[in-house]
């Protein structure tokens, strides 16, 4: 009887469950963005934190009359300072952009819109109203409120609201470390000749390299180990050391497919092995005797690329205490009809096309999971879903932009 393979989605949750996280560390504010913010940001003041004047002018109070009457200056306020005095209502004070509006005043005239006479008198041609051009204390934001809750992936704009509240020391998740093994006999690696069957192990570079540009700085790149069960386990124990070891290659079923059982003389404990989905069948993932977590990629390089967005970073990025790990589609439709003769899901390898302003997702052709160079072309990965054999052209597909740089991509 043939037992049917998991789906992706249970296989990942189920991987998801094994998951640790980590403890957490302070950085300083400019190493902060692309770490995991580890406690919730809390207004320490309203924001804005007094009444602040929006625009250059004169600040006044509000009495409908501003165009009838000539205005006596008795002031200045410039950003930072704070001006006292008493004020009656045909006063005003000369007011800068973000200063603070004194009492009693409560309404800002633009400077486009006041004429200063020889005297120092001035004159209004536009009357004011209650709180013109004052953006009033706490308007935003009142003080205690959460800015930015736990598991936020920081970036560049989180910096602005980090310093505005004084979190000078950042407390972010500790990322895992990580451990990466490439078997098989027929790899050499890219600084050295290849000829006849062996080629160069392009899947550890891959790995190192994703790794890095996803902020995974502890890394442990094992090198390459022959089929032999002595030097894989030799080289998985190594690895185990890591809070995640990724080996790729000898995970299927042929007879130098060792990686398994090598993990299990390692006190691997199998989770699951094979999931319903191309390419990257026979993917393995365990848990060690410590509770690290190992995953086994076969050693098809499309597969590797697939599942090291689909599969094992978002393991990686839970463990570091995001609170959104899974990969984010977008739903776009497809250019052209695309097949699923996988009886799984199916990844396709995709790059986003902008003409007369419709963005579609156009499937690149690849010679099966072999063919890995043509995700050179790619913006992303999208899905095929299991028990769809074929979608026809314009139908909407989940687009996964792990690739993508789309600071610019209008056609
Ligand atoms: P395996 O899963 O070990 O049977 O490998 C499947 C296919 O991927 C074979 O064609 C291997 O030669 C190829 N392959 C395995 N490991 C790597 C690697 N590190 N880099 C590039 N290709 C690889
Ligand atoms: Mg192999």
């Amino acid at each position: 009887m043939r037992i049917a393979a998991i789906t992706y989605e249970e296989a990942l949750a189920s991987m998801l469950l094994f998951v640790r996280i980590q403890d957490v560390r302070e950085v300083p504010l400019p190493d902060a963005a692309g770490e995991i913010l580890a406690r919730e940001v809390i207004a320490d003041r309203n924001i804005p934190p007094f009444p602040r004047a929006a625009m250059d002018g004169f600040a006044v109070i509000w009495t409908g009359k501003e165009t009838e009457r000539p205005y006596r200056v008795v002031g200045t306020v410039n950003p930072g300072t704070v001006w006292s005095g008493d004020a009656s209502d045909a006063d005003c004070v000369r007011i800068m952009t973000g200063a603070m509006v004194p009492a009693p005043f409560d309404a800002v005239i633009q400077v486009e819109n006041a004429e200063v006479d020889r005297g120092g008198a001035v004159r209004f041609n536009a009357p004011a109203s209650r709180g013109k051009n004052i953006a009033q204390e706490g308007e935003d934001v009142l003080r205690g409120t959460v800015l930015v809750p736990p598991g936020t992936f920081l970036s560049t704009r989180h910096i602005a609201t980090l310093s505005s509240v004084g979190l000078w020391e950042v407390p972010v998740y500790r990322r895992p470390t990580v451990a990466i093994l490439a078997t098989g006999d027929e790899l050499v690696e890219p600084w050295e000749g290849a000829s006849g069957p062996k080629i160069r192990n392009s899947n550890a570079h891959f790995l190192l390299a994703a790794l890095k540009h996803s902020g995974f700085r502890e890394v442990r790149y094992l090198g390459i180990a022959r089929d032999d069960r002595e030097t894989v386990t030799a080289k998985i124990r190594e690895g185990l050391a890591s809070d995640f070891l990724v080996v790729s290659g000898g995970v299927s079923v042929g007879v130098v497919d060792i990686v398994p059982d090598c993990l299990a003389a390692c006190g691997v404990r199998k989770i699951l092995h094979k999931i319903a989905v191309k390419p990257g069948k026979p993917i393995f993932a365990g848990e060690s005797s410590d509770g690290g977590i190992v995953v086994g990629l076969p050693g098809n390089p499309m597969a590797v690329m697939v599942h090291f967005y689909m599969f094992i970073r978002p393991l990686l990025l839970k463990a570091s205490g995001a609170a959104e790990f899974l990969p984010k589609p977008i739903r776009l439709p497809i250019a052209e009809a695309a097949v699923n003769k996988s009886g799984g899901k199916r990844f396709a390898v995709g790059r986003l096309e902008t003409i007369g302003g419709e963005t579609r997702v156009v499937e690149i052709p690849s010679h099966g999971s072999g063919d890995f160079v043509s995700a050179c072309l790619a913006d992303g990965v999208f899905e095929i879903p299991l028990g769809t054999s074929h979608l026809p052209a314009g139908e909407t597909v989940r687009f996964y932009p792990i690739w993508g740089n789309f600071l610019s991509n209008e056609g």
